[in-house]
């Protein structure tokens, strides 16, 4: 199993210069991110983070889902967070596909929320945080351009 090796070596690798164990719950610099798991995307690179800075909440299309939002409420009710980013990306998966094909494929009636405007996801997955009234002054929408590296500002 040599992806099991490779992760498990990594990590031993990391633990030994390890010295972050005093960081406190809360995130230091008080933002969640809502992004998406697209392998490419690095949000710790691409936005300049350590370990203890934020929350980075991530799923399929980087959307604010019931559980992403879930998630945002105790980000910023228990642990702080002021601001929120949600961050989608040019070429996502998600743009890929329907809904009904999907299901259909797979044989499940498991809801994707796949997407054909990804500007109008990004202000949609805004709109929802706002609305929860959590972070609501301060919620921003941004599309990460793959092709770059750089964030282009939608909401
Ligand atoms: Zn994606």
């Amino acid at each position: 199993m040599p992806v099991l090796e490779d992760i498990q070596s990594a990590n031993e690798e990391y633990a030994t210069d390890f010295d972050k164990g005093h960081l406190p719950m809360p995130p230091g610099r008080k933002f969640a991110v809502v992004t998406c798991m697209d392998a490419r995307l690095d949000p710790a690179k691409f936005l300049g983070l350590e370990e203890g800075d934020a929350h980075v909440i991530r799923n399929a299309g980087g959307l604010v889902t019931d559980d992403a939002l879930r998630s945002l409420v105790i980000s910023h009710n228990l642990l702080g967070t002021q601001d929120v980013f949600v961050i989608a990306h040019t070429d996502c998966g998600m743009l890929t596909f329907s809904n009904d094909e999907l299901q259909e494929q797979l044989g499940t009636d498991i809801e994707f929320h796949p997407f054909s405007d990804l500007d109008e996801s990004v202000r949609a997955s805004v709109e929802r945080v706002r609305e929860s009234s959590i972070c609501s002054d301060s919620v921003h929408g941004f599309v990460y351009e793959v092709e770059t590296g750089r964030l282009r500002e939608v909401a």
